[in-house]
């Protein structure tokens, strides 16, 4: 099965995976309510593709990195736990390329990477939409992630990168907090953006590289209430108080 499975990114006329009817595939794990952090990959390896879940291939780190920083609690026992993480530890799992299985990430163009986006902020809309409704929020903003981070630098700077002239695109970008977010991102300013060090096992790095920015990350998580403790101002308010904040 796995000898079977093609890339089909940039062939959109070859057999895709996508429709093959053993692939289970790897749908937005986002849950319906308010999360602490989301994850966001680039795109579904074929090995995530085909087990089904985020982040499967033994060589990626990404599972190791959650378990020993904390952000996966002790009962989560790897990449078959994906499905749980959002009620277990208020984690979800999304890509830009939802639903593009890939392995080869350099192969894939930017107006291949951008072509995904909309669908991409969709997802994020849709997820915040149900969150909201989870907790009763009025204001549209309560059920927002308190974290975005993306695994890997690649896909943050095809996001930021897209829309912009060329001669104001960004050419690199540090790991960590970021301070601006891309245009037309759908989330509010109160959702922190974190670009993660990669958890690929190709990239070559030690250890302490490999978990620094991920440290830092659990290190805000451990801050944050699961689940998360929210009321929102205009459903809390006054009537009048809350016209006041509509204004
Ligand atoms: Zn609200």
């Amino acid at each position: 099965m796995f000898e079977a499975f093609s890339c089909t990114v940039g062939k959109p006329e070859a057999p895709s995976a996508a429709k093959s009817p053993e692939a289970p595939g790897v749908p937005a794990r986002l849950g319906s309510k308010p999360l602490r952090l989301i994850i966001v990959g680039a795109n579904p390896s074929e090995h995530a593709w085909l087990s089904g879940h985020y982040y499967s291939n033994p060589g990626n780190w990404m599972w190791r990195i959650l378990k020993d920083t904390g952000i996966a609690p002790s009962n989560i026992r790897g990449s078959q736990d994906d499905g749980k993480m959002q009620e277990e530890a208020g984690v979800g799992f999304i890509d830009v390329g939802v639903g593009h299985p890939c392995t080869q990430l350099c192969s894939i163009s930017t107006d291949t990477f951008q072509s995904w986006i909309d669908t991409f902020y969709g997802h994020l809309t849709e997820h915040v939409q149900q969150a909201c409704k989870s907790i009763g929020c009025a204001c549209g903003k309560c059920g927002c992630p308190a974290v975005v981070a993306f695994s890997g630098k690649r896909q943050f700077m095809e996001l930021m990168n897209f829309g912009r002239p060329r001669r104001d695109r960004l050419k690199k970008l540090d790991t960590g907090l970021q301070a601006a977010g891309p245009i037309g991102w759908p989330l509010p300013a109160t959702t922190e953006l974190w670009v993660m060090t990669s958890t690929s096992g190709a990239s070559p790095m030690t250890n302490e590289e490999r978990y620094a920015t991920w440290k830092d990350l659990a290190t805000l998580l451990a801050k944050l209430d699961h689940p998360r403790e929210i009321s929102c101002p205009i459903v809390s308010a006054e009537p009048q108080e809350a016209c006041d904040r509509l204004q």
